[in-house]
């Protein structure tokens, strides 16, 4: 927290030509300043967090096969639904010979009504992974 008080401190000193003592106070409230900033960065960037997961929980459907997001108009996806509920991760699936394919589990999505699990191994380096917690 801030200490106000050292302002009007500051202020006297620099009254009183205490010029040394006005310098070690201005730097105990510069060292203050830039760990309030710190800390304001930090905490910004958690309330943005916050706010992507809200918003992905909002927004977020499920097909009975594969979850959407749904942004304004736009219908994004499909994701992978277990690594969703495995992992809490969005992983958009890409077109395989078989159906929809997940590149992080190997997951076949063909349909709503017929899911059918391929062999488990990670691919790495495509589709967009869209890390949030639940
Ligand atoms: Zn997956």
């Amino acid at each position: 927290m801030l200490d106000y008080y050292l302002y009007k401190n500051v202020l006297d000193l620099f009254k009183q030509g205490r010029l040394e003592d006005a310098k070690s106070v201005l730097m105990e409230l510069q060292a203050k300043h830039i760990a309030l900033a710190d800390e304001n960065s930090i905490l910004k960037a958690q309330l943005q967090e916050y706010e992507d997961i809200l918003y992905i929980s909002k927004n977020l459907i499920f097909d009975g096969s594969c979850y959407w997001l749904m942004t304004g108009s736009i219908k994004q996806g499909p994701f992978c639904e277990k690594c969703y509920s495995g992992a809490g991760i969005l992983i958009r699936l890409i077109d395989g010979k078989r159906g929809m394919r997940c590149p992080m589990c190997g997951e076949v999505h063909r349909s709503a009504e017929e899911t059918v699990a391929a062999p488990r191994r990670a691919v790495s380096g495509s589709g967009k992974i869209l890390p949030f917690a639940r």
